[in-house]
């Protein structure tokens, strides 16, 4: 039987819009009991994923900021020289740790040029643990957990909202990507998707063949719903899908957030056992 992985978004996804992930909780117990892999895959920083994998208990790979970074537990694979060497592999503090994503001073150095350019774009690096916390609902520990940033650059563009497409032409030409949402997103040549393809690679070296499920809300996500056998959209607190993706085979999950998530991975896992 093939081994199941599961890589799960967090913001909208296996979090409510309090950050709760209660609704989830008996498909979470059914993972662990199974002893499935949870592969949690955000835009959220390393040390903000810590807190949540402290409180879901969970020992597993994870893949921050977009897809910028890989953290595996020390040990967690034995990884190849080639894999090593490719992708500068370092080890501290307890990770093997793969950066696929830009640097975060280089991140910062674009906003100010945008600035220059007469953009009032403002990131998380320019805002006070207050300010984010206002505008993310985070409280401020979980504020200063997301100001700690090491691959990708959320801001916001104070008042001129109208020039958002001359804006992310810019960002293109300065050799760098972005997403939209409610924060927007400046990042290097790394998405969740480049990420997650080589954390399949990795378990398929150690267990062979494997059976891959995502879940995501947003469009950040497409890229990995994209990498999958089995892709899934939940509904957004609105009630609906996200539109927009191109993956063929994706499941709409009924129910918003965790609920959804919940029951995505209840049904699917009671097809495989
Ligand atoms: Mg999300």
């Amino acid at each position: 039987m093939k081994r199941v992985l599961i890589f799960t978004d967090l913001d909208g996804t296996l979090l409510d819009s309090s950050y709760s992930f209660h609704e989830a909780l008996p498909a979470l117990d059914l993972t662990r009991e199974r002893g499935i892999p949870l592969i949690i895959c955000s835009s959220k920083t390393r040390t903000e994923i810590e807190h949540y994998r402290e409180r879901l208990d969970n020992k597993h790979p994870f893949i921050s900021e977009n897809g910028g970074g890989i953290f595996l537990p020390e040990g967690y694979f034995d990884l190849e020289a080639e894999i090593v060497e490719r992708y500068a592999v370092t080890t501290e503090e307890g990770y093997d740790m793969l950066r696929l994503g830009a640097r975060y001073s280089d991140l910062r150095r674009a906003l100010g040029k945008l600035r220059d350019k007469g953009f009032s774009v403002r990131g998380f690096g320019d805002m006070t643990v207050e300010e984010v916390a206002a505008l993310t609902g985070l409280s401020p520990d979980e504020a200063g957990m997301a100001k700690k940033r090491d691959f990708d650059e959320p801001f916001v563009i104070d008042d001129n909202e109208g020039m958002t497409d001359e804006l992310f032409s810019e960002i293109r030409e300065m050799g760098f990507h972005f997403t939209r949402g409610a924060f927007h997103h400046i990042l290097g040549n790394s998405d969740k998707g480049r990420a997650v393809e080589i954390v399949i690679k990795l378990y398929q070296n150690a267990l062979g063949d494997v059976k891959s499920i995502a879940l995501g809300d947003s469009p950040n996500d497409f890229p990995m719903l994209a990498k999958v056998d089995v892709p899934v959209l939940v509904q957004r607190t609105d009630g609906r899908h996200i539109q927009g993706h191109n993956v063929p085979n994706v499941i709409l999950q009924e129910g918003i957030g965790p609920a959804g998530w919940g029951r995505a991975v209840l049904r699917i896992l009671s097809g495989v056992t």
